[in-house]
């Protein structure tokens, strides 16, 4: 048995998913004619309580909309120097918007309204004006730590004031809802837009979705059409999106039992100096006199896999096909590296 740790976008669609999927009603979605996309977007605005909803193949491709939506050339995005926006859509503020982007620190991934508040840009003719603070919950460089909404309000409170828009890089905020009990229409009201992935820890095969108002999922679908991303009978793929909020949700609570019980595991290694705090799904281990490649190799050679996180860590993320049965698996491989 192979143990796949390296991210909840491994999962495979279940029964049931498959059968939603394969008699989904279609049709064409570049003439807004697809009856399942428009039942997914429907259904997942008004679960947050936001007006309109766009379907996209990637969480990459919501998060580079919105910031398409809310920047302008030589305009700049406030966010952590960890974001997944920054890291990881190959410099795509500056590829897709012309945009500059405005780094800060903070623990575990996270940023305060007094950070961002010292960090937007003079009306100044040497300086790139702000228009954009984005935020991600969880975070998945901060070892999927959770914003709380009373460290949201106040960032919200600073975001109206200075007229800067305030965008959510959502790609495992359902894993926060389930922890917190919060419900997603309390995180709508804070944001102009919100990105949610489906293909993470929901276990659909594809697709993200990015909530708005009506008139910027309007100028949204004009930007997924120039990034590529206006498809056909996608309505299969969003009937996968349909059925994971029906059933797959829920269940989330499970893999955060599990992380938690791996980074126990884990903690109990002498090579393991720090395990991140589990707040949800993703474990990250900090290593001690070993490197990742070593570490990685040495879980490998016991059909573990997991990825190189920094140049000492390494992360591990639970999801839907990481069940009970491979967590003792894990527990009994390891004790032997
Ligand atoms: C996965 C992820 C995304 C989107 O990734 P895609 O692979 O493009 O769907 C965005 N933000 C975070 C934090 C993520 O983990």
């Amino acid at each position: 048995m192979i143990i796949d740790l390296r991210s909840d976008t491994l999962t495979k669609p279940t029964a049931g998913m498959r059968e939603a999927m394969f008699s989904a009603p279609v049709g064409d979605d570049v003439f807004g004619e697809d009856p399942t996309v428009n039942a997914l977007e429907d259904k997942i605005a008004k679960l947050f309580g936001m007006e309109a909803a766009i379907f996209c193949p990637s969480g990459t491709m919501t998060n580079q909309i919105a910031i398409r939506l809310h920047t302008r050339i030589q305009t700049e995005v406030i966010c952590h120097k960890y974001s997944h926006i920054y890291l990881y859509e190959g410099g795509g503020i500056m590829a897709n918007s012309l945009a500059s982007v405005k780094l800060l620190d903070g623990d575990l991934g996270k940023i305060t309204a007094a950070q961002i508040a010292a960090s937007i840009n003079p009306d100044d003719i040497h300086a790139p004006e702000t228009t954009m603070v984005s935020l991600e919950n969880t975070m998945n460089k901060g070892g999927g730590s959770i914003y709380t909404l009373d460290e949201i309000k106040p960032i919200r409170v600073l975001c109206q004031e200075k007229g800067l828009k305030l965008h959510l890089d959502g790609a495992r905020l359902f894993n926060a809802l389930v922890e917190t009990g919060e419900s997603p229409a309390d995180w709508g009201a804070h944001f102009d837009t919100i990105s949610v992935c489906l293909s993470k820890g929901l276990g659909c095969p594809i697709g993200s979705v990015l909530l708005g108002s009506k008139s910027d999922i309007k100028r949204a679908r004009k930007v997924r059409k120039v990034f590529g991303g206006g498809m056909r009978q996608a309505g299969f793929l969003a009937a996968a999106g349909i059925y994971a909020l029906d059933h797959q949700v829920g269940r989330l609570k499970e893999d955060h039992a599990r992380a938690r019980e791996l980074g126990e595991m884990l903690s109990k290694l002498p090579m393991v100096s720090e395990i991140f705090p589990v707040a949800t799904n993703i474990v990250i281990a900090r290593l001690e006199g070993t490197t990742p490649e070593e570490f990685m190799k040495k879980l490998t050679d016991q059909h573990i896999k997991s990825v190189k996180f920094g140049k000492d860590l390494v992360r591990f993320v639970t999801h839907l096909d990481f069940g009970d049965e491979h967590l003792e698996e894990f527990g009994k491989r390891i004790g032997g590296i």
